[in-house]
């Protein structure tokens, strides 16, 4: 199951979530208790840090594929 980072803008916390892809966009809830978090892009399908060293340079971008939904 996709892992999903988080963050919540009221107390400044990061924290993941493993949720099925069909509710990757749902609201996730701090483990604060607070609602105003945002989900951010990771690195879910990825082993080993070698492609999170890569910078998004020339064209392509991540977009659809960071979330692994391109399959
Ligand atoms: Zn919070």
């Amino acid at each position: 199951m996709p892992r999903y980072d988080f963050r919540c803008r009221s107390c400044g916390a990061t924290f993941e979530l493993r949720r099925p892809m069909a509710q990757a966009n749902d609201p996730a809830v701090c483990p604060q208790g607070h609602e105003d978090t945002v989900k951010l892009l990771s690195t879910v399908a990825v082993t080993g840090a070698a492609a999170a060293q890569q910078a998004p340079a020339a064209g392509g971008g991540g977009g659809c594929c960071g979330g692994g939904c391109c399959g």
